[in-house]
């Protein structure tokens, strides 16, 4: 039985219980997906929530009902005090006790960070990796960092920070024939492999549906290479999930585009100036920044919690006329 407070529930019934929070817009790459090569318009630092303000909106919602937090970014690891946000975060009690803690990240910092994040309550970790080769690397994320990429992937192994997701965008021309050599690098090293098909969330707004590669697509080249078995009810889950016959392996596919998962959507994110987006697409936000420092109690936080959630549409609408894409790039929403 769920104890959610019921302004987790929107208005197409769907109960929110996995909060996302951007922890800076910065970044140490600037993968073309996602981020400009330069002229990046960068959030003003007196516009970012304080640690403590952060903390509050994240006992809030979890007070209210949200089981499971998703540290992100921008680059989450560049935040300075990033091990005391997890350890702080890692002891808050909702109804149905502390949330899952996991964070997504591009791994350089890992090494320095990895295990002081374990032993803060962080429980695991999903790490980008478009691609294994130097040269496309540095084309991809614009910084010649794969040596330390992989060098962060097995610090948080040797952590302990299990199961190890590997994330990459699936790009016509420029990473689709690494789908298998990228799948049977997570096999080898008991990872989970997860595909995303690109959304238009990139700050040049250069997105081109024809240069996304399909989850069909992407499902078609890993069956020419292993039999897969699909896994059963994916709940909440963006990524639909086979297990590799003959392995103890895995690999998803997220197909935001071409098989968008908004029915079932459980997840609602607060940007690093506390901004809170019922999606990733929004074009509204609701101002927590501005409650909070206008003397908001936890209840009037709570209540625009629950206004912003009755606000979320059904869908994202991608593949409608009509779409606009969101003013902030990813970098600076958290994804
Ligand atoms: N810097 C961290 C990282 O790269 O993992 C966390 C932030 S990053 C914005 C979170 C995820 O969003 C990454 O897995 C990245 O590949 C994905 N992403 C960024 N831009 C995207 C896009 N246009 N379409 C699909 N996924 C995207
Ligand atoms: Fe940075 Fe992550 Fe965006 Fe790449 S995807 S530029 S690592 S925030």
């Amino acid at each position: 039985m769920s104890a959610a407070h019921p302004g987790l529930v929107d208005r197409f019934g769907r109960q929110h219980r996995d909060l996302r929070i951007s922890l800076t817009d910065r970044c140490s790459l600037r993968c073309t997906y996602c981020m400009p090569a330069e002229g990046v318009p960068w959030l003003q630092r007196e516009s970012m929530l304080s640690t403590d303000e952060l903390v509050r909106i994240a006992r809030v919602a979890v007070e209210m009902g949200i089981e499971e937090i998703r540290l992100t970014g921008g680059e989450p690891l560049l935040r300075a005090d990033v091990v005391d946000v997890v350890d702080r975060l890692a002891r808050l009690e909702g109804p149905t006790g502390r949330p899952e803690l996991s964070l997504t990240t591009n791994a350089l910092r890992l090494p320095a960070l990895a295990d002081r994040l374990h032993d803060a309550g962080l429980a695991r970790v999903n790490i980008s990796l478009d691609t294994l080769r130097r040269d496309r690397f540095l084309d991809l994320t614009r910084r010649d960092k794969l040596t330390e990429t992989l060098a962060g992937i097995a610090a948080a192994d040797a952590a302990g920070l299990a199961p190890i997701k590997i994330n990459a965008v699936a790009m016509r021309g420029v990473n689709e024939d690494e789908i298998v050599d990228l799948t049977q690098f997570c096999v080898t090293h008991g990872y989970q492999m997860r595909f995303i098909e690109q959304m238009p969330l990139d700050a040049g707004h250069t997105w081109d549906r024809n240069a996304m590669v399909t989850g069909e697509e992407i499902l078609a080249l890993l069956t020419a290479r292993w039999s897969l078995v699909e896994r059963g009810d994916r709940g909440a889950a963006p990524a639909q999930v086979w297990d590799i016959e003959g392995t103890e392996a895995s690999v998803g596919v997220i197909a935001s585009v071409t098989r968008p998962f908004c029915g079932t959507c459980d997840r609602v994110r607060l940007t690093a100036d506390g901004q809170l987006r019922a999606c990733l697409f929004s074009r509204e936000e609701s101002d927590l920044r501005g409650l909070m420092r206008g003397g908001a109690s936890d209840e009037q936080l709570a209540d625009a919690v629950a206004t912003c959630l009755r606000l979320k549409r059904p869908g994202h609408d991608i593949d409608d006329p009509t779409f606009l894409q969101p003013e902030r790039p990813m970098s600076a929403i958290g994804g």
